[in-house]
């Protein structure tokens, strides 16, 4: 499948993913992006919005994106869901970090909320906490493409979101709790991608030792 990438300035991505009903948009970007989004899609048909998780520069253009697509299927993780909906606290267990980032919540509410193993057409939702609570990552099991959210940049270079990476700070700025979000980098290697898909920086083809480098660095 080809990868379509939705960017602003190269720093924020949105993604459109093809299904045999339509697209999936994959994160909406900052607000006033869902023109962009719309004019990638090219007129197709776009059935479900599918988020990583709940920072603004990920579900910004959900209510306009929602808007502009009448019983559009709007996807994310129950336990991101709570903070789509601008609830803070934290569950018992996760004290030990901290909500970082922006979460300026939505008015769009999910239609459904997944949990790591479900299918949403052609991608495997996998578990991905660490930057958020209940951050996921999409797996496309046709082509191995790994929509990673923030799990995984690639603005100047690879790099995990589980500290802050020098070259590019913002998104280990913005992580709840960084050793499960290195953990979690672990597991998405494990799956062997054939190629990243992140939420900050360009596509990377075969990202294998990338994703290595990133994780021995711990960053
Ligand atoms: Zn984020």
């Amino acid at each position: 499948m080809p990868v379509t990438r939705v960017s602003r300035f190269g720093l924020v991505n949105a993604y459109l993913v093809e299904e045999d009903d339509g697209l999936t948009v994959v994160d909406t970007m900052l607000p006033r992006s869902a023109g962009a989004i719309l004019k990638a899609a090219g007129g197709r048909e776009i059935r479900r919005i599918a988020l990583t998780h709940a920072h603004g520069d990920h579900i910004g253009s959900l209510d306009a994106l929602a808007a502009a697509l009448p019983g559009v299927e709007v996807l994310i993780s129950g336990r991101d869901a709570r903070l789509l909906a601008k609830d803070m606290k934290l569950d018992p267990g996760e004290e030990g970090g901290k909500l970082r980032g922006s979460y300026p919540g939505a008015k769009t509410g999910p239609t459904h909320t997944f949990q790591a193993g479900e299918r949403i057409g052609s991608l495997q939702v996998v578990a991905s906490p660490g930057h958020t609570p209940g951050h996921v990552s999409f797996f496309d099991t046709r082509d191995g493409t790994l929509y990673g959210g923030d799990a995984f940049s690639t603005l100047g270079g690879v790099a995990t979101t589980a500290k802050i990476y020098p070259r590019f700070p913002l998104p280990g700025l913005a992580t709840w709790h960084g050793p499960t979000a290195l953990e979690s980098a672990r597991a998405l290697r494990a799956l062997d991608p054939a190629r990243l898909a992140p939420g900050h920086g360009k596509v990377v083809e075969s990202p294998a030792a990338a994703m290595d480098a990133a994780i021995a660095r711990g960053a």
